[in-house]
């Protein structure tokens, strides 16, 4: 007997002719992240991993979790396909007296035969299992189809036996990168990295670019940008990159020239412009940011109206438009980005927030007062393209 993980997927499952790409996709984070502790293979809408050592299965169990594609997993043992009948009783047992040191007294089998050539039927399996469970451990289990709190599984594929009794919940969703890659607009609350993650969890691969106005913004933010884009990187398996954009001096502009009350419209619709012409670049398909509808004035429908004209032509996704907050909370607490937004320090608009900001601004005003930077800004947008670090994080 082996030990192995069953890891199972559904979306992918509906994917039709492109199933087998997805599947791949799915196949290599999963290589990525845990193919250090044994094989990898598919086979019959399954993947399977082959542990090489025994005791690698708490880390493996929580590294799949992290996953986005996968849909449940169970660790499982593993016979050939002429196991004795002593051999597949000496693998179920252990699961069966676990259950029952739990408590868990009430039990059925289910088997699944995928493997039509194997001589028993799923039912004869499911009888016979059923019984030496009963018999071995005298009077302590009771059977019910319905009302069970232990299910032992068995199923019969092509290669080999195989035997569990517990299914854990992956993180649902489709494997990252089959979407391609996207930029995500990182601030350092809470709401952007937790839209980051939702995106990851939809297939796309993110990179992040954060604007600063040094010396407002600190070392300490910089490392909370990092630790951030280390926490989500536990999600697509691989790292990604971190732009930096220094965005002082276009402020300073927008800050002397224009109303005050329309400050932060017109930051933001430099970050998306800027945002923008990075991706366009360096090949990101779309614009990321944690805006929720109504949250702060310039989340009202009429200024994402003036923001979201910054943009010419890609998309900018809003995962979170219609979330409370605390749900939002609560996605992060459950990532582990929560800690981290939630450290005090500066960002980049608060050290530039107007008082009164417009809660409806108006397009042709966004427009004109953005026709009093010229011709500076030019210079000045150039410069800060120059001056942007990329971090490989
Ligand atoms: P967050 O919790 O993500 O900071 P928020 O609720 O504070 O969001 P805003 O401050 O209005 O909302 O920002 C809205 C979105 O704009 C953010 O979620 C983020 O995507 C983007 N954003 C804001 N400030 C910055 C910045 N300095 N650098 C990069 N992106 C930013
Ligand atoms: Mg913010």
């Amino acid at each position: 007997m082996s030990r192995a993980v069953l890891i199972r997927y559904d979306e992918i499952g509906t994917k039709g002719k492109n199933r087998g790409w997805f599947e791949d996709m799915l196949v290599g984070n999963i290589k990525k992240s845990i193919g250090s502790f044994g094989k990898v293979r598919k086979f019959r809408g399954r993947i399977e991993l082959l542990l090489d050592r025994d005791d690698d299965l708490p880390q493996v169990i929580t590294l799949l979790a992290l996953i986005p594609g996968i849909s449940s997993y169970s660790p499982a043992a593993r016979l050939p396909l002429d196991a004795s009948w002593e051999d597949i009783e000496a693998a179920a047992l252990p699961l069966a007296d676990r259950a029952l040191a739990e408590g868990r007294t009430v039990f059925r089998v289910t088997c699944t035969r995928a493997n039509k050539r194997y001589p028993s039927t799923s039912v004869d399996l499911q009888k016979r299992l059923a019984g030496t469970i009963l018999k071995a451990r005298d009077g302590r289990f009771t059977v019910s189809m319905k009302d069970f709190t232990f299910e032992l599984e068995m199923e019969i594929d092509a290669d080999a036996i195989y035997l569990f009794s517990e299914r854990f919940p992956g993180t649902l969703g489709l494997p990252v990168g089959c979407a391609g890659e996207v930029l995500t607009l990182l601030s350092g609350g809470i709401d952007s990295p937790v839209a980051a993650y939702l995106t990851m969890r939809r297939g796309a691969r993110s990179h992040f670019i954060s604007f600063h106005s040094p010396p407002h913004t600190t070392e300490e933010s910089m490392r909370k940008l990092r630790d951030l884009t280390l926490v989500l990187r536990q999600y697509q398996g691989t790292g990604s990159r971190l732009y930096i954009v220094p965005f002082i001096d276009i402020q300073l502009l927008i800050r002397a020239r224009c109303f005050e009350s329309y400050r932060t419209i017109l930051f933001r619709r430099m970050m998306f412009r800027f945002a923008e012409a990075i991706a366009q670049r360096d090949g990101m398909k779309a614009l990321v940011t944690g805006e929720s509808l109504s949250q702060v004035a310039s989340q009202t429908l009429e200024n994402l109206t003036c923001i979201n004209d910054a943009v010419e032509i890609l998309p900018v996704l809003r995962p979170l438009i219609t979330n409370e907050k605390q749900e939002t909370i609560t996605i992060a607490k459950k990532i582990g980005t929560f800690e981290v937004s939630i450290r005090p320090c500066a960002d980049s608009c608060t050290a530039f927030l107007s008082k009164i900001p417009a809660t409806r601004g108006k397009l042709a005003m966004v427009r004109a007062e953005e026709d009093k930077l010229k011709p500076e800004i030019d210079a000045l947008f150039a410069a800060a393209l120059d001056a942007t670090e990329i971090h490989d994080v």
